[in-house]
């Protein structure tokens, strides 16, 4: 028998009662190890799908593992039992597995995993495309819709930019009690270690962001730029409560790989992400909360009401905004209700061009230089000075001065998701394929009891 190369995609085994993907990988991986079923040919796949799907659960990230086997049948087995196992079936989660088998990842699987990034996808469709291959094999439970994000998975190679997560695992014990997390490390870590590794600490806030809250069995993660920085991170965690392992990830988080397709207001639908090049056709009205509201059109002159809320932190940058402005949005749709349209949910803005804007005022008195005033609506102005009436006198415009600057503005961190790209990471964007094709797992990328 030869060695085979095997993808392994798995998506949607958790719900909001707890239970990860993340970590049914980390024990799929730890089995193969250990039984020495095959040899990962790259580090585990964390992919982050579009978050403006509203059916997802706290992330919609699905996982894909890449390996060479010769036992090919018992890990599809063991994956599949595994899986069924230990998904959250019982509240809400609707786990899909999909194999490919093969060396190469077919063009189509490619295109399902980018439109997963920014559309919606049916699971009708994750089934047609699968059943068009011979060497996929895929698995449903529940409803199956994590068919969709199991496929898509496997179709993002992440040959472009890319991010690293070291992810520790607790004992199953411990899963319901509190992280003890003593946030002067995640500080040190942050200071030490930034901007090579990146949304640890909320300065602003004071808040630890590398450990979730909830029952699950995620300790904590570290985010970075290389499998190296975030191992030695996490280990200056020093939890004070004895931990299962951990792995480290490869991922598009951090990435804005959501908001990579343009779109036009023509195909825009309800949940998409994407990005799009337009003018602001109506200017911005603060509401309650301190949310800005304005409208944008594109070249065809179709407009949409888009929207920059509170927490971004770019409110002001927005409400600064004025029609004619050309700017660049990222955004994800969200759907009309019985008040009002769909409204373009802004994740980042780059300001393009700014269209100058002029200020009214009266003229100014010929005789002594002092600015008349007006004597009603087209009936001319007076000067208060000397009494000299021009009766046909216009307002006159002054071109103003813009406070707000060309360039990026992108939301602080507090309303961050798992995609959002940080300030920071937009010098830092890589590709793999210019470094080594597939990335080499180095020596420490997973460790269990
Ligand atoms: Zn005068």
């Amino acid at each position: 028998m030869s060695s085979k190369l095997m993808h392994v995609g798995i998506d949607d085994t958790d719900s909001l009662n707890g239970r990860c993907t993340t970590h049914i990988a980390y024990k799929i991986v730890n089995h193969i190890l250990q039984n020495r079923l095959g040899e990962f040919v790259d580090y585990p796949l964390l992919i982050r799908l579009n978050p403006n799907v509203p059916w997802k659960t706290r992330g919609n990230g699905a996982v894909c593992l890449r390996l060479k086997s010769d036992n090919y049948t018992r890990i599809v087995d063991y994956v599949t039992k595994y899986v069924e196992i230990n998904s959250a079936l019982d509240s809400g989660a609707n786990p899909g597995v999909a194999i490919l088998a093969g060396k190469s990842v077919p063009e189509m699987i490619q295109e399902f995993g980018r439109r997963a990034m920014y559309d919606i996808l049916s699971l009708e469709k994750a089934k047609k495309i699968a059943r068009k291959f011979v060497n996929i094999e895929y698995f449903l439970y529940g409803n199956g819709q994590g068919l969709i994000g199991a496929l898509a998975a496997i179709g993002t190679q992440l040959w472009g930019d890319h991010t690293f997560e070291a992810i520790s695992y607790r004992l199953v014990e411990n899963c319901n009690g509190t992280r003890k997390i003593d946030p002067s490390n995640v500080i040190c870590i942050s200071n030490k270690t930034y901007p090579n590794t990146f949304n640890n600490y909320d300065f602003t806030h004071n808040r630890v962001l590398v450990a979730p809250h909830g029952p699950d069995p995620v300790f904590c993660g570290i985010r970075g730029e290389n499998p190296e920085i975030v191992v030695s991170a996490l280990d200056m965690i020093k939890p004070e409560e004895e931990l299962d392992g951990y792995m480290v990830f490869r991922s598009n988080q951090g990435t804005n790989m959501h908001l990579l397709n343009e779109l036009d207001f023509g195909e825009i639908k309800p949940h998409m992400s994407g990005f799009s090049v337009c003018r602001i056709s109506k200017n911005p009205t603060i509401i309650h909360g301190g949310h800005v509201i304005f409208e944008v059109e594109d070249d065809c002159g179709e407009s949409i009401a888009a929207a920059v809320y509170e927490p971004t932190g770019i409110t002001n940058i927005a409400s600064m905004l004025r029609i004619g402005d050309t700017v660049e949005i990222g955004f994800g749709v969200r759907d009309a209700t019985s008040k009002h349209q769909i409204v373009l949910n802004i994740e980042y803005l780059s300001v393009i061009r700014l269209e100058q804007t002029f200020s009214l005022s009266n003229p100014v008195c010929e005789g002594c230089k002092r600015r008349m005033k007006s004597e009603g609506k087209n009936k001319g102005f007076q000067c208060e000075s000397c009494g000299y009436r021009n009766r046909t006198g216009q307002k006159i415009r002054i071109a103003e001065e813009r406070d707000l600057k060309v360039g990026l503005y992108i939301p602080s961190p507090r309303s961050h998701r798992h995609l959002t790209k940080p300030s920071h990471r937009y010098d830092l964007t890589k590709s793999l394929l210019a470094n080594v094709p597939r990335a080499k797992l180095n020596g420490s990328w997973i460790s269990s009891l």
